[in-house]
């Protein structure tokens, strides 16, 4: 099974992609999370993008899409994947539709003003990658993390002067995907506003209906 998962940054994709592989065993494909690390280890992608990333902005096209396209015929993505963060843009998606051919593009809905709270009030673990929220899921020791013990950063682009300018940029360049997958008609809407097992039940009832 091939899977998008699409929605705002802090809509809940990541933990409902971590729900999903373990269901479907699926593996977990998230741009951010490669890009991330290679700002983390300093390569040559990573020097060139990490002032833009951290702003907020997105990262080129061309580049992005050779990222997905070495990544997804990786062996071990062969039972299937969800992609998580691409694609971003209309061209992101016209492009990876001529190589590959996904099953659903599911997208987590939520209301900016929740997108808002749930950012500007999220930690990660610099080593792990595990997000904590300090009202709805705080770490037992402020700043640790609970798996590894590394400290927790607030990440650049989720500081709430960064945050609204990446809300624009989803509604305006990643909402035409939204609208290019209802028009395949391989658009899943699921609200992320609920319990996140409300949500993951949800997705499961229709991704039942695939397999
Ligand atoms: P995320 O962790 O998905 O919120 O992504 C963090 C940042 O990585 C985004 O704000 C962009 O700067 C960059 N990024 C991730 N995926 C993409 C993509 N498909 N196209 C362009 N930029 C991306």
């Amino acid at each position: 099974m091939k899977l998008v998962l699409l929605g705002v940054s802090g809509a809940g994709k990541g933990t409902q992609a971590k729900n999903m592989i373990k269901r479907y065993n699926l593996g977990h494909i998230s741009t951010g999370d490669i890009l991330r690390k290679h700002i983390r280890e300093g390569t040559a992608i990573g020097l060139n993008i990490q002032d833009g990333m951290d702003a907020g902005q997105l990262v080129d096209d061309t580049l992005m899409i050779s990222i997905v396209k070495d990544v997804v015929t990786r062996v071990e993505f062969e039972n299937g994947y969800i992609l998580d963060g691409f694609p971003r843009t209309l061209a992101q998606a016209q492009t990876f539709d001529e190589f590959e051919r996904i099953d659903l593009a599911i997208y987590v809905q939520v209301d900016d003003r929740i997108v808002i709270e749930r950012l500007t009030g999220r930690w990660v673990c610099d080593c792990c990658t595990q997000m904590y929220h300090i009202k709805s899921f705080p770490p037992k020791v402020s700043g640790v993390c609970d798996y590894c013990g590394c400290t927790l950063i607030q990440r650049e682009d989720d500081k709430a002067e960064t945050v609204k300018d990446r809300l624009r940029i989803f509604h305006e360049l990643t909402g035409p995907v939204i609208s290019y997958y209802r028009e395949l008609g391989v658009l899943f809407t699921v609200s992320g506003e609920g319990s996140a097992d409300t949500i993951t039940n949800t997705i499961i009832q229709k991704l039942d209906t695939l397999v």
